[in-house]
């Protein structure tokens, strides 16, 4: 199932080229008071809002894709959760340049962590990159985005991939600089999911997915998940090692080689297969 969110806060599943508007569904969700429970509601009861969901889909509204605004696919996120030099190709090519390093100290995943990116930064495709920093290096970094779709912490390696609700395209949009990566990072539209969720059942291998970015059509960054050092069962187990996970939850999960400069009225296309691609323009 592929699932986005689109306009004014519609829901929508997507088949071939369209998006079906299957908000209705939401009146099957369970009903919350304050204190709200953390995380992403339509997340958290995926399962539960399936059968709905689908009837919907044969009578909602039919959009093409090409003419709606796509939102996140998640609206409320607990947290943004990212990997950093995950890469060994990302770390040999970019960020020991100077340019990208910044003093930075530039060692291995394991040793630098993980870290946070502000709730308020995520935005879907339709809604575009606007430029925080101007007239400073603002990059594109390419990565697979991991949605968590229950509640769990100390969850084993093996078991860590049944605690993922779907998969997604993520752009973790960044300034160069000095400053601490959650600042450089979290400003408002500078992490981008799209095109829609992939529910997990359709991504046989997280760890087995081509890649590629291109900006203006000039192809930036290419490679393969199986690159990553830290594949996703062990991002995830690490982890929740240390944050408990909570539906809706996303997983940034590291770039490879060919980050780069964007300015606004440039033209980012991602793709991941299996997933699909989608357009991101870049704005002042
Ligand atoms: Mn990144």
């Amino acid at each position: 199932m592929k699932l986005c969110r689109f306009g004014q806060n519609r829901v929508g599943l997507v088949t071939g080229g369209e998006v079906c508007d299957v908000t209705a569904a939401l009146a099957a969700l369970p009903p919350v008071s304050y204190p709200f429970p953390p995380g992403d509601l339509l997340i958290a009861n995926l399962e539960i809002l399936k059968p709905a969901l689908l009837q919907e889909a044969r009578r909602g509204e039919r959009h093409s894709i090409e003419d709606v605004t796509l939102l996140s696919p998640v609206a409320n996120p607990n947290k943004i959760i990212a990997a950093p030099i995950n890469y060994q190709s990302h770390i040999d090519h970019d960020v020991k340049g100077k340019d990208i390093a910044y003093g930075h100290e530039v060692t291995s995943i394991t040793r630098a962590g993980l870290f946070l990116k502000a709730n308020s930064s995520l935005v879907g495709p339709g809604q575009g990159v606007r430029i925080a920093f101007e007239g400073r290096r603002n990059d594109h970094e390419l990565e697979l985005a991991v949605i968590i779709g229950r509640t769990g912490k100390d969850i084993g390696e093996r078991q860590a991939l049944s605690y993922v609700a779907g998969y997604a395209i993520g752009l973790d949009m960044t300034v160069r600089g000095p400053e601490d990566r959650s600042f450089r990072k979290s400003a408002d539209s500078y992490s981008v999911l799209g095109p829609y969720l992939v529910t997990a059942d359709e991504i046989a291998d997280p760890d087995d997915l081509d890649m590629e970015l291109s900006v203006n059509g000039e192809t930036r960054q290419t490679t393969n998940t199986r690159e990553l050092v830290l594949g996703v069962a062990r991002l995830i187990s690490w982890a929740s090692s240390v944050y408990t996970l909570y539906p809706g939850d996303v997983f940034y999960t590291g770039t490879p080689a060919g980050v780069g400069q964007v300015d606004p009225g440039d033209r980012i296309d991602a793709r991941i297969e299996q997933i699909g691609s989608m357009r991101v323009m870049v704005r002042a």
